[in-house]
């Protein structure tokens, strides 16, 4: 191959990318999931070496009724479709247009998913790269917020005589890739084309088509190795682009490297959403222990600060009689170092934490002292009485020389303390978070802090009950959830539950 200056081609394989066979095509649907909805029309145009070199279209019968608001979107009614062949019936002809050519299309994953679950109802296979034009939308042209059809066609001048009709659409997303070839340096254009396209290689010790099994749906996964050995657990809302993304090229991540060199199979379990596939990648976690994923914690180390300020409601008397407490009646007396496995999860409200060890408890609790100016005798990290070594190099305030009341040296712990309080179980006591997808509906159920199962129905609900299980105090769990409780997240409901 000759390298010399200037015979350099221009014309990388990139650029190319639009130059292949290419379908563009669009969808309507009774709905918008992938998993539920049936298709009621497909349009595509076919585009070879850039130019379009025919258009197809046909109504299909979805086996169920369309909702009103979807046939008052498309104009496709009932009625129009009652004559129309299936899907089954197309899904011969349909598929010998597909294959072989990327697929092309506006939010293609909606539409790729559909196809792919509509060919699979009528026992085919399909699978294809694809280029979606949103995503490719977002990429040449970052600065703008919106990419939806409407948006894009407004923005580059392109019209069409029939939205949301599948050929319309299809004809206008077409139109749109036009203009971008004409509006766009080429280098520019195949850049982000390429980028999109970066197909994950298959690794090696896979079989073909191994990751086109896994679904787009919540849950975990498990990859494993020689002999079954658990290799890795994690978990996505999207499990299908979560373990492709493992294998997507560049491997600047030596764990997918190595990853990626030893799995022999794929394992993923699927959840109605994210508050369940959190928790069962925690259990997997701990219950696997695979190579790849974070060395687990001891968690019997695991210890918190109880403290709780002057005057505040039901300080505890146990808490009042312990030698060691300096001074409770004032400024809310010593921290006390209380391993997880004394902490009752119903009471959390007079806890700091959590800590890994003591060490890093007490290491914690040092750094507080030091950045607030409180006394390390006052909160028992030093023996003896006042004054303090820090007062003598002015780095204590000197509650424990006189100079700071103990109550105003409280209320600074109170301060300085805060943000690692643990937060109180928000709720009366034991509640169900309800989850629904494609995996149906699951109900999580959680008692103060503790997870004790996931129930698909009402009967094992009751069941469960029966059985009165005692909630475990678990990190791990308490972190999940006061983070997923905490967000504005919107798509699960809280159930309380008679305990
Ligand atoms: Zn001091």
């Amino acid at each position: 191959m000759n390298l010399e200056p200037g015979t350099w081609n221009s014309t990388s394989p990139s650029s190319l990318l639009l130059d292949q066979p290419l379908v563009i095509l669009d969808v309507e649907t009774t709905g918008a999931h992938p998993a539920y909805d049936r298709i009621t029309e497909v349009g595509l145009i076919e585009v070879e070496r850039g130019r379009c070199i025919g258009e197809w279209s046909t109504l299909v019968n979805p086996g169920e009724s369309i909702p009103p608001a979807i046939q008052g979107l498309t104009g496709i009614t009932n009625e129009m479709v009652a004559l129309a062949p299936s899907f089954a019936e197309i899904a011969p002809r349909l598929l010998a247009r597909l294959e072989g050519k990327l697929l092309v299309a506006h939010n293609a994953r909606f539409d790729y998913g559909l196809l792919r679950n509509e060919f699979r109802r009528a026992g085919l296979r399909y699978s294809s790269r694809v280029l979606c034009t949103v995503k490719l939308s977002r990429r040449l042209f970052p600065a703008e917020t919106r990419h939806n059809l409407d948006a894009l066609m407004a923005r580059h001048d392109v019209a069409c005589d029939a939205r949301h009709r599948a050929l319309g659409d299809a004809r206008a997303v077409w139109l749109l890739v036009s203009q971008w070839r004409r509006e766009l340096y080429p280098a520019v254009l195949a850049a982000a084309v390429e980028r999109l396209l970066k197909a994950p290689a298959v690794p090696a010790g896979l079989p073909e088509g191994a990751l086109d099994e896994v679904p787009e749906a919540p849950g975990v996964y498990l990859f494993h190795g020689e002999n079954d050995v658990a290799l890795y657990v994690g978990k996505s809302i999207n499990l299908r682009a979560r373990v492709m993304a493992h294998f997507a090229g560049d491997h600047r991540d030596s764990r997918d490297m190595k990853i990626a060199q030893q799995v022999k199979r794929i394992d993923w379990i699927e959840t109605a959403g994210e508050l369940g596939a959190l928790i069962e990648e925690a259990r997997l976690v701990k219950a696997l222990a695979p190579v790849h994923n974070r060395r687990l914690r001891r968690t019997n180390e695991l210890c918190a600060w109880r403290w709780r300020a002057e005057g505040e409601k039901g300080a505890r008397p146990a808490d009042k009689t312990k030698s060691h407490s300096r001074d409770s009646a004032l400024g809310g007396g010593t921290p006390r170092l209380v391993s997880a496995r004394e902490l009752d999860p119903a009471q959390l409200g007079d806890l700091y934490g959590l800590f890994r060890s003591r060490s890093a408890a007490l290491e914690a609790l040092r750094g507080l002292a030091a950045e607030h100016e409180l006394c390390p005798i006052m909160l028992g990290l030093e023996k003896g009485r006042g004054p303090c070594f820090a007062y003598q190099i002015k780095r204590c305030r000197g509650a424990c020389a006189g100079k700071e009341s103990r109550a105003v040296h409280g209320l600074r712990l109170g301060q300085a303390l805060a943000r690692l309080k643990m937060r109180p179980w928000p709720f009366k006591g034991r509640v169900g978070v309800r989850e629904a997808g494609d995996a149906g509906e699951q109900l999580i159920v959680l008692d103060r802090w503790c997870y004790l199962g996931t129930v698909r129905s009402e009967a094992e609900l009751h069941e469960w009950t029966e059985r009165r299980l005692q909630p475990v105090f678990d990190l791990d769990t308490y972190r999940i959830l006061s983070r997923f409780l905490s967000s504005s997240r919107q798509n699960y409901t809280v159930v309380e539950l008679a305990t």
